[in-house]
């Protein structure tokens, strides 16, 4: 089987500053990989990367088969339109550290925007969907509501709805639950188990050691821009091998 996710030797710098060093990385179909790591590992230029918001200098990433902001042709590869990249990151749910939601907007609209004006699909259609989804994350009764009226952890539930509504192959969190209170940390973590358990294909950056244990068939732990060590839970957070994993994650635990 293909992998939802294929990255090989990817590589980016931010000037001088090389923040990618060559990952590699697979993450197949229903698959969830959590991705640990020090501040400025690169975690998150990699998350970005993914869904076209960083562009890698050299390497590449497919996913779901396609090449992402590149075409293949003749052995060499080309770079996608503005408007094929907006198309591609349709396909792909990202969940930002501070929600990231539309001041302006009520929680349904915030929600159904990206539907109707990324998809075309009809405005009906799209809040039909929006209420189940809000049912799901537990928030049916919040849809006139506006952010600034919810919770922080309210918030982000939102936000994984809005992510949904995209019906979205892959699912990107970056430190969901680390802007949030530590007693509002459980209720996202607990919709994001939901959402493995229903088989979402995931990549979450997160320091929640115990979530990681009980959700991910692969730990990925950075350090430099690389991937020093991946593996299993049990593996990687009981056995860890590499002497910068044990250092990292006596300090997380
Ligand atoms: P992490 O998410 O693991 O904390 P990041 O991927 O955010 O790490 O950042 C890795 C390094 O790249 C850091 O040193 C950060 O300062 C730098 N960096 C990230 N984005 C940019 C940018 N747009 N311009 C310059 N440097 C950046
Ligand atoms: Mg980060």
């Amino acid at each position: 089987m293909t992998a939802m996710v294929d990255i090989r030797s990817v590589h980016k710098s931010f000037g001088s500053l090389e923040v990618l060093r060559g990952i590699d990385l697979e993450v197949r179909s229903g698959e969830v990989a959590v991705v640990l790591g020090p501040s400025g590992s690169g975690k998150s230029t990699l998350l970005r990367a993914i869904n076209h918001l960083e562009k890698v200098d050299s390497g590449w990433i497919s996913v779901g088969g396609s090449l992402v902001g590149y075409r293949r042709q003749g052995g060499r590869l080309y770079e996608l339109r503005e408007r094929e990249i907006l198309k591609q990151r349709t396909r792909i749910g990202f969940v930002f550290q501070n929600f990231n939601l539309f001041p302006h907007l009520t929680v349904l609209e915030n929600i159904v925007e990206a539907p109707v004006s990324a998809l075309r699909r009809p405005r009906k259609e799209a809040v039909h969907s929006a209420e189940t989804l809000l049912a799901r994350v537990g928030l049916a009764d919040k849809a006139a509501a506006y952010p600034r009226q919810l919770s922080g952890g309210q918030q982000q539930r939102v936000a994984i709805a809005r992510a949904l509504a995209l019906e979205p192959e892959l699912l990107l969190f970056d430190e969901p639950t680390s802007a949030l209170d530590p007693e509002l940390v459980g209720e996202v973590l607990d919709v994001i188990k939901d959402l493995a358990h229903q088989g979402t294909t995931m990549i979450v950056v997160t320091h929640e050691i115990g979530f990681a244990r009980e959700v991910a068939d692969t730990v990925v732990f950075m350090d430099g821009g690389r991937i020093v060590e991946q593996g299993p839970p049990a593996e990687v957070l009981d056995a860890p091998r590499e002497e910068r994993t044990k250092a990292f994650l006596s300090k997380v635990l």
